[in-house]
């Protein structure tokens, strides 16, 4: 079966996800807290879309950026290290753009980075010049070294980056880091960051002028509502009038004041979406200052 082309009407959106993997399941809570949900297929390779014509493709996540270029995916959840080095890679082969970054998406977080051993010391990029840099990324690489000016070796690995310099199939690496660890398992160290990485939603380079540009449409209003509010907390509490400018001193990371009706104490009623989560210090100055029945609610979806 030949895959539909990007121009081919279809009623149905399909959206790619990781099967397994760091970015699975950030995935599919995402599109669940959309409202999304699905028909488990045997296979688990197609899920079919059950509260909406949204049906999810489990694939890993190398296949994203090329399902949506063919148009056998609308849209895909993938790193953005993933997207731009393919992006990169159809720029160096003279192709077109085949799909962009819709949202970033708040998750999967890392760096792509290079990494030297340890004992080096970093002088700055031009060191690189004629040196051989083992990366999985290398069309990325390429273009950060072609901007400076460097002709370095770029040997590209699939997997197991981090272990070339010590097998003397390159002298430093350019590699994802999160948390630094592996680096330092390894004897290396970073010290150049190429690209700053997150999941996103991908999508196709031209809106759809069928049935899945509402759906598409839909999804994103349903995401922004979703992402907007993703770790804020609604706090409530009363308080007498004269305390509210101290408190609202207190609240930095918050909206405005909403002031509600007044009690028959004369105490307001006050709330406000608090960006971050709430911690019990914060409770307990606000307490302090005057604040009473403290309360903070999770807020799970909001639309503007
Ligand atoms: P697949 O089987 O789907 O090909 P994979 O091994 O390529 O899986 P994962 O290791 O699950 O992929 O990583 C998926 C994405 O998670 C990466 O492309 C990157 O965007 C993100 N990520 C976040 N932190 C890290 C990290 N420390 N190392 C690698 N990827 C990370
Ligand atoms: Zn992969």
């Amino acid at each position: 079966m030949s895959p539909p082309s990007n121009n081919a009407a279809r009623e149905r959106l399909r959206i790619a996800i990781q099967k397994s993997g760091r970015l699975a399941e950030p995935a599919r809570a995402l599109l669940a807290a959309c409202g999304l949900s699905w028909r488990e297929s045997r296979d688990r390779l197609f899920c079919y879309g059950e509260s909406l014509p949204i049906d999810l493709l489990l694939v890993r996540d190398d296949d994203i950026p090329g399902l949506i270029a063919d148009g056998v995916c609308d849209l895909g959840v993938v790193g953005r290290n993933e997207l731009d080095e393919q992006a990169g890679e159809r720029a160096r082969n003279g192709l077109p753009p085949a799909y962009r970054e819709l949202r970033p998406l708040g998750f999967g977080a890392c760096r792509l980075m290079l990494a030297i051993p340890e004992e080096w010391e970093w002088r700055g990029p031009e060191q690189l010049q004629g040196l051989r840099i083992a990366t999985s990324y290398p069309a990325i690489l390429s273009s950060w070294l072609d901007v400076r000016g460097i002709e370095a070796g770029v040997v590209e690995l699939s997997g197991s980056v981090e272990i070339a310099p010590k097998l003397g199939t390159a002298d430093l690496i350019c590699d994802l880091v999160s948390s630094g660890a592996t680096l330092a398992a390894n004897h290396l160290k970073p010290v150049e960051t190429l690209l700053e990485s997150e999941a996103v939603l991908a999508g196709p380079v031209r809106d759809y002028d069928d049935a899945r540009a509402e759906l598409m449409a839909m999804l994103l209003r349903r995401m922004d509502g979703v992402l907007k509010v993703k770790d804020n907390q609604l706090l409530m509490f009363r308080a007498p009038a004269e305390s509210v400018d101290a408190l609202a001193k207190l609240l930095r990371d918050a909206e405005p004041l909403t002031r509600l009706p007044i009690n028959d104490d004369g105490s307001l009623n006050l709330q406000t979406m608090h960006h971050g989560a709430v911690s019990w210090q914060l409770l307990e100055e606000l307490e302090r200052a005057g604040a009473r029945n403290l309360m903070v609610l999770s807020v799970e979806r909001s639309l503007a």
